[in-house]
């Protein structure tokens, strides 16, 4: 085994929020050294274009990446790619790499993120794609591109911009999953059964509330889904959207607290020197009074910067308002705050008919949340109201 250079800080995950903590730390004015490390082969490049524009083919591939190669050896930092971390020490600060690298350093960030679920039985059939990376885009594209009929497992928001892209495409697309509408437990029953309506419009086949049994071949290929009530869904190509887990398996000896993601305090601490950031991170949240993982691109720059400033020795907390958009067909939706299952919905301005609104989440009289359709500018001004009631409930904690 190899023992790299002494990283003062080293950073496993290259992508978004590995890389926002690099320029946050340069920022602040950090000058020691600092590694990333990464498991894939690419420089860090964003996710969300992969089922929009990527998908779609209306931008290459190389316009993901998130920074210029220039801007990037600018930061002074040592990236690896192509090596992944198997096993971290906590107490000497020590990371082992699949390759045999050996990483000591001063502070370690996990960055990791999530990895995509899979059906049970869907790695022996060909056709049959998850979404995560760069490289399964291009892979769901090749398919998308010589196939006519896709199935989308999963309703949530991934499924949703996926069975979108497709149908933009002209493929003739099937979405299935448990709930009753897409994005049903994200968004609630009034808005997601709009966005039920928008899909149907676009000639997209809901099979929804209806869970799936399995998948069927036809000489290794994947020829249809099973669903629970016996019913096949032919399918020359499938993409299982069922959700994603924190990629926190190569910590299973660390020691960590490891619960739907590594387990944080409330400035993004899991352990002395060791922190976590992105979607791999569940912190406490001092405003909310509880733990909480965010799966979004926002956080994964926001909490970054908190993360950087811990380092560094400041002593602030992670009281972020939580967002996240999603775009599907011309719906642009942007949600600030939460919107916990069975809260209340009024909308507050525009209309649904319209499909231009904004809609206003609370539970017990408290505002959680508000969703923009189409209402952006209108949605952040209305965002203060959420701002508020989390101040209010932490005056309470
Ligand atoms: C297709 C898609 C579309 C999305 N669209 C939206 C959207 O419209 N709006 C929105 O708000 N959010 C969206 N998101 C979510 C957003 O992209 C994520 O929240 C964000 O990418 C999180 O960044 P991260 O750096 O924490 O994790 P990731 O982006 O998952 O990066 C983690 C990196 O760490 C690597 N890694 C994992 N394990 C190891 C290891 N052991 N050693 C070394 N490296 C490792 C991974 O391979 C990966 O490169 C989307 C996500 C996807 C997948």
């Amino acid at each position: 085994m190899r023992t790299e250079d002494s990283a003062r800080v080293l950073v496993v995950g290259a992508a978004a929020s590995g890389l926002a903590t690099v320029e946050a730390l340069r920022r602040k004015g950090y000058a020691g050294g600092i590694t990333v490390l990464g498991d894939e082969p690419h420089a860090p490049y964003d996710r969300p274009p992969l089922s929009k524009q990527v998908l779609a083919g209306l931008w290459e591939p190389t316009r993901v990446a998130l920074r210029a190669p220039e801007v990037l050896s600018g930061l002074d930092a040592e990236f690896v790619h192509g090596d992944a971390a198997i096993a971290l020490d906590p107490v000497t600060r020590t990371v082992r790499t699949e390759r045999g690298r050996e990483y000591q350093a001063d502070a370690i960030v996990i960055a990791t993120g999530m990895r995509a679920r899979a059906l049970p039985g869907q790695s022996g059939l060909t056709g049959v794609h998850v979404l995560r990376t760069l490289d399964d885009a291009l892979a769901l594209r090749r398919d998308l591109l010589a196939c006519t009929r896709l199935v989308v497992v999963g309703e949530g928001v991934l499924g949703a911009e996926i069975a979108a892209t497709a149908r933009t495409m002209g493929l003739d697309v099937t979405m299935t999953g448990p709930q009753p509408a897409p994005m049903a437990l994200q968004l609630g029953s009034l808005v997601s059964e709009v966005l039920a309506e928008l899909h149907d419009e676009r000639g997209l086949r809901l099979r929804l509330g209806v869970g799936v049994a399995g998948l069927t071949g036809d000489h290794g290929r994947v020829a249809g889904v099973r669903l629970d009530t016996g019913e096949v869904v032919p399918a020359d190509a499938v993409v299982v959207a069922i959700g994603a887990s924190p990629a926190t398996e190569w910590l299973a000896d660390s020691g960590l607290r490891l619960e739907n993601g590594v387990v944080c305090d409330s400035r993004c601490r899991a352990a002395e020197g060791i922190y976590a950031v992105g979607d791999v991170a569940r912190w406490h949240h001092e405003r909310l009074g509880w733990l909480i993982r965010l799966e979004n691109r926002t956080n994964a720059t926001e909490q970054a910067q908190v993360v950087a400033g811990a380092i560094l020795g400041q002593d602030e907390p992670y009281v972020p308002v939580p967002y996240f958009w999603t775009d599907q067909y011309d719906a642009k939706i942007q949600v600030h705050g939460m919107l916990p299952i069975g809260a209340e919905v009024d909308v507050v301005e525009g209309d649904v008919p319209a499909r231009r609104f904004v809609a206003r989440y609370h539970s017990d009289g408290v505002v959680t949340g508000v969703l923009g359709w189409n209402m952006p500018k209108q949605a952040r001004l209305r965002r203060q109201e959420v701002v508020d009631a989390l101040q209010a409930a932490a005056a309470i904690h």
